[in-house]
Formats: C-alpha cells, sequence, structure tokens
C-alpha cells in the first residue's frame, strides 16, 4: 500500500515506477457519470437489441449508479459482425505503424484523462483512490504505451517465425481490476492486427465503456473495438460463438473451465488468467519490517481482490509470534473507509455478495476453532466493508487455506524447514504467484525452481510490469499477459522458410 511508514514497500515502488503518469485527484464531479450506457457497436452507442438493463452499484454505499444495457446473444451477433467487417476491411491489413499510432493516441488521451478514469474506477468498483489512480489508470496506460511500440516490430517479437494476426478475439474481464485488465487484453490484442469484442464484468463496466468513448476520440476505426455489456450469459455467449477466433479470459477458475470446454468444441483459441492462492514464504533471516510491509501489500491491496494476492502465509517457527504480532499491530493502522478519500488504505469490497462470501469463510474458520483476528478500526456504517483480518490456528486443510476467498484475509501457517515450506506452499490447485522472503540468494533461486508458480517475488510482492509475463500454471490458467510471451498469444506463427 502507499501509505505505509516505510518507503521501501512494493506498492511504493510500483507507484513511483509509474509516478510520471500519476495525476492529482480532485472529487466525484471529475466525471460526469451519465444515468444510463449503451452497448458500443461498430462504434456507435446503442441499446441491448430487447432493451434489457441493468443497474451498477457503488460498492461504497450501496447505491445505484447508472443503467447499463445488457447485452444477448443476438447483440453478441452483431459485435462480433462488426468486429470481423473491421478486422477483413481495415485492421489486419493496415501497416503495424499506423495501428500503433492509435494504440499511442489512446494511451496519451488516457493519460490526459487519468483523474477522470480514477474517479469513476473508485466509484464504480469501491477501491481506493489511490490505488486506481497511482497503480491502475497509470499501469493501464503504460500497457498500451508498450504494446503500441511492439505494433510495428512483431517480426522481431519471435525469433524465426512470422506472425499473423489471428483475428477476432473475443475478451472477458473481471471486476477486480476493471480498466486494467481491459488494457492487458485490448493493447496486445490490437498491436497484433486483430479486432476485440470485449465483455467486462457486470458490477464494474463503467471504465471499459469510457475507454470504448476514448478509442472514438482516438479515431480507432468502427468496429475494431466493441463493447457489449452483460452477465455471465453474455460473456458466455461470446466465448461460444462460431466467429470468434481466440477467446481470452480473466476471472475464477470456475468459470475458466467452462469456457475451456465451450472453446474446447471449436477448436477455438485461449487464454485463461484464472484464480490463485498464493503463498508468502518467510523465513527466519528475513528482513522483518520489510517482510511486513510486503505481507500487507500482498492481501490487503485492492481489499485482497486481487489474483495473485499472498493470501496465504507460510512463516517459519521461529520468527511466527514475531512476525504476526508486528502483522496485527500494523493492521490497526490501515484505514478502511470511502474509497474516494485519498488518506484511505482498504476500501469497499466491491459488491454484496463478495462481501457474504468473504464473512462465510471466515465464519467458517472461526467455527471450525481457528483464531481469526481483526482490525478494531470502527467500519462506514452503509456500503460493503470488511476489516483486514488474519487468522491462524490453521492446519492447511481447512477451505480459508485452500480456496480463493479474494477478500482482506491472511491465513497464517508455520514450517520448520524448507522442504516443508515448499511442501506447503504447493498444496494447492492453483499456482499463480508465490513471494520468498530471505537475505540468502541461493535459498531463493532453490526455492523459485520448487515452488509452481507462474510468477515468484524475491523480497517483494506484486509489481508488475508490461514488459514482464504474468500468468498461472495448473488451475491458475495458461497462456501470459505481458512481454513478448504476451504477444504470441494474439499472433499465428509460422516459421521462416528461405
Ligand atoms: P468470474 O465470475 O469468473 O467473472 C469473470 C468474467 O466472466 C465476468 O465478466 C463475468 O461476468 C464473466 N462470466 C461469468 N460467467 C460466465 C460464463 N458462464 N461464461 C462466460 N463469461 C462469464 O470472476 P470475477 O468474480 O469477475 O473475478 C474474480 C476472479 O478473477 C478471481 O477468481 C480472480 O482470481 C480472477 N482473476 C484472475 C486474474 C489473473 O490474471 N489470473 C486477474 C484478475 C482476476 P459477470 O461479471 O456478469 O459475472
Ligand atoms: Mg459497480
Amino acid at each position: 500500500m502507499t501509505t505505509t511508514p516505510h518507503d521501501d514497500t512494493a506498492t511504493a515502488n510500483l507507484a513511483r515506477t509509474f509516478a510520471d503518469y500519476a495525476p492529482s485527484i480532485e472529487g466525484r464531479d471529475i466525471v460526469a457519470i451519465r444515468p444510463r450506457y449503451g452497448l458500443m457497436i461498430d462504434g456507435e452507442e446503442r441499446d441491448a437489441r430487447d432493451g434489457a438493463v441493468f443497474s451498477t452499484i457503488e460498492p461504497a454505499n450501496g447505491e445505484h449508479i447508472a443503467e447499463v444495457a445488457e447485452g444477448a446473444a443476438a447483440d453478441v451477433d452483431d459485435a462480433v459482425a462488426a468486429a470481423r467487417r473491421a478486422y477483413e476491411t481495415v485492421w489486419r491489413d493496415m501497416p503495424g505503424r499506423t495501428r500503433a499510432k492509435y494504440l499511442f493516441r489512446m494511451a496519451r488521451l488516457l493519460q490526459d484523462r487519468s483523474r477522470e478514469f480514477a474517479v469513476l474506477e473508485t466509484i464504480d468498483g469501491g477501491k481506493p483512490i489511490r490505488e486506481s489512480r497511482d497503480v491502475d489508470v497509470p499501469l493501464a496506460a503504460a500497457h498500451l504505451f508498450y504494446h503500441a511500440g511492439w505494433a510495428d516490430k512483431l517480426e522481431y517479437a519471435v525469433p524465426g517465425m512470422t506472425g499473423r494476426p489471428i483475428g477476432v478475439v473475443g475478451q472477458i474481464t473481471p471486476w477486480n481490476f476493471p480498466l486494467l485488465m481491459v488494457a492487458w487484453k485490448i493493447a496486445p490484442a490490437l498491436a497484433c492486427g486483430n479486432t476485440v469484442v470485449l465483455k467486462p464484468a457486470e458490477t464494474t463496466p463503467l471504465t471499459a465503456l469510457l475507454l470504448a468513448e476514448l478509442a472514438a476520440e482516438a479515431g480507432l476505426p468502427p468496429g475494431v473495438l466493441n463493447v457489449v455489456t452483460g452477465a455471465g450469459a453474455t460473456g458466455a455467449a461470446l466465448a461460444a460463438h462460431p466467429g470468434v477466433d481466440k477467446v481470452a479470459f480473466t476471472g475464477s477458475t470456475e468459470v475458466g473451465k467452462a469456457i475451456r470446454r465451450a472453446t474446447a468444441e471449436r477448436g477455438t483459441r485461449l487464454t485463461l488468467e484464472l484464480g490463485g492462492k498464493g503463498a508468502h514464504v518467510v523465513f527466519d533471516d528475513a528482513a522483518l519490517d520489510q517482510a511486513v510491509e510486503g505481507i500487507v501489500d500482498g492481501i490487503f491491496f485492492n481489499q485482497g481482490h486481487v489474483c495473485c494476492a499472498g493470501s496465504r502465509l507460510l512463516v517459519q517457527e521461529g520468527i511466527a509470534d514475531e512476525l504476526l504480532d508486528r502483522l496485527r499491530r500494523r493492521i490497526e493502522l490501515l484505514r478502511v473507509g470511502d474509497p474516494l478519500d485519498k488518506n484511505t488504505d482498504v476500501g469497499a469490497i466491491n459488491s454484496h455478495a463478495q462481501l457474504e462470501r468473504i464473512r462465510g469463510f471466515v465464519d467458517e474458520a472461526r467455527d471450525d476453532g481457528a483464531q481469526v483476528h481483526q482490525s478494531t478500526r470502527a467500519l462506514p456504517g452503509k456500503g460493503f466493508y470488511f476489516p483486514p483480518t488474519i487468522v491462524t490456528g490453521l492446519g492447511g486443510s481447512e477451505a480459508i487455506c485452500r480456496e480463493e476467498v479474494f477478500g482482506p484475509v491472511l491465513a497464517v501457517q508455520t514450517f520448520r524447514t524448507e522442504a516443508e515450506a515448499v511442501a506447503r506452499a504447493n498444496a494447492t490447485r492453483y499456482g499463480l504467484s508465490a513471494g520468498v522472503w530471505t537475505e540468502k540468494g541461493s535459498r531463493i533461486l532453490w526455492m523459485s525452481q520448487r515452488l509452481r508458480a507462474g510468477v515468484v517475488w524475491a523480497n517483494s510482492f506484486n509489481r508488475f510490469d508490461p514488459a514482464s509475463p504474468f500468468g498461472g500454471l495448473r488451475e491458475s490458467g495458461f497462456g501470459r499477459e505481458g512481454g513478448r510471451q504476451g504477444l504470441q498469444e494474439y499472433l499465428t506463427l509460422s516459421p521462416v522458410t528461405a
């Protein structure tokens, strides 16, 4: 978190890295929220064919923000047809340097309008404004810049191979980083010459729609980026659509499996970025102050709604009492409350349903005899809030150790040896992230070769960079986003033969 008294935290570093892009925030009136939003298809905003709408809610107070069109199969058909036309008539054969211009323009416009995006993201999703401002929006712009830079250099992306675009890509995104996940998806897809139909999450559709508006402002040709808002059924219609050549999904493992089955029917290309149950492994030689900040950032950043959250803490026995004592004191300092307040560390839980789910996990652990320690700070009277929580007295088989809680809840276990730490860390069906805290370089290497995770951070956590491939193993999915590896997911590759 950016508020920590220690400057040396992962998020503080991250914020510094992207500080150039960071706006300063004013009030909620910086963004003009309309009472009603339509679908964005073929460069036009329009209602769903059947006129259906849903409500998007402000998690900070539980109130209605706006009505949003709920796309059905017929609207997905229209969007896929528009994307196909744009692919065949404009985008596929456009020189990479020209495609790059549109992406650079979008990145710059996003910087120019970054306050608006940050405030809207916070209102619609509940995350602290400091995170939207210093992480989500600047990192989204950074992804657009990074991929714009690749658009005219794709022949160098995969040595020995030539790449051509795949075609129409269906992209489905979650609610935890609504704008950032959209940027992660559309930037490589468009840079590689594909056109897109995007289905953002139901609880957080507004910044994706604002980005589509911004794309039009950047002059992006109609049909290159289409947004069909809606619920799970809208996403299912997109994933199963015969006109879609590739599906890119970020979301839960359960829905990811359903999409895998649907796409397998047609042989549609697929990448899946799914859930996680990341472990922080803290050895007794670790720099404890830094480890505390990394652990706090790893699980309380974005209310713990983070796929790669360090939701399990594995601590070596000899330092367990001291580390837990420090963590308990540290969470008392976290300010939970109004996401639009610049001093807030932990904002609102994204939805009432998610709040109930988090409560369910913690209640079950308590009923099973685990010790639950929570911050004693008062929570706001309305809206969806959950206090920073640390759960101890766990054996490892409890749901809270195995399932993705996706909330500000840390499950703690201890270990004695390196081998035991690896066994415990790997005792999960997921494989997205892990963190190792130790002063010994050889131990970092030894551990990182054995931890089954797509990303292993050493003495840090939650570091992201557009140039660095991100993705999972096992039930955390497959495929990578970011870096050259992420580009390959949006290209059809053939060997270069002389
Ligand atoms: P989710 O319920 O799986 O939903 C993700 C997206 O899929 C939403 O747009 C959702 O629409 C849509 N969807 C729901 N049912 C569908 C279906 N049957 N077919 C097609 N699409 C469908 O996940 P979430 O609750 O939004 O997000 C949290 C999950 O995302 C967590 O598990 C988290 O770990 C994961 N995540 C992973 C990464 C990563 O990079 N690995 C990054 C961020 C988040 P609705 O919103 O209408 O339900
Ligand atoms: Mg909302």
